[in-house]
């Protein structure tokens, strides 16, 4: 079993079609404090992670993988999660990638 930071966000299941707060799980960097993570907050870097030439230009954008079992229906689902110079900004439902629970 691996780590993960959790963000906590408000988005809509594509599984059961309910909204709600969801925790999605981020594999993503430096995941050894499994923070509890929310919209806003800077996203912990890797010790010894290289500064990349995006980071130079100031103007980072990455786009990372998260998942999401939702709470109301048991089922999971995978969200594109946006980093904004390191600052989550944004997290919306990713409907090109099937889950693992089956419907
Ligand atoms: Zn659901």
């Amino acid at each position: 079993m691996g780590t993960f930071n959790t963000l906590a966000a408000l988005l809509t299941c594509p599984r059961c079609g309910k909204q709600g707060e969801m925790e999605i799980e981020l594999r993503h960097g430096n995941t050894a404090n499994q923070l509890h993570l929310k919209l806003g907050d800077d996203y912990p870097r890797m010790l010894r992670e290289p500064v990349s030439s995006a980071d130079q230009l100031g103007a980072a954008l990455l786009l990372v993988e998260g998942y999401c079992e939702c709470h109301l229906c048991q089922k999971d689902f995978f969200v594109t999660v946006a980093l904004e110079n390191n600052r989550l900004t944004s997290a919306q439902v990713d409907l090109t990638k099937l889950g693992h629970v089956p419907d």
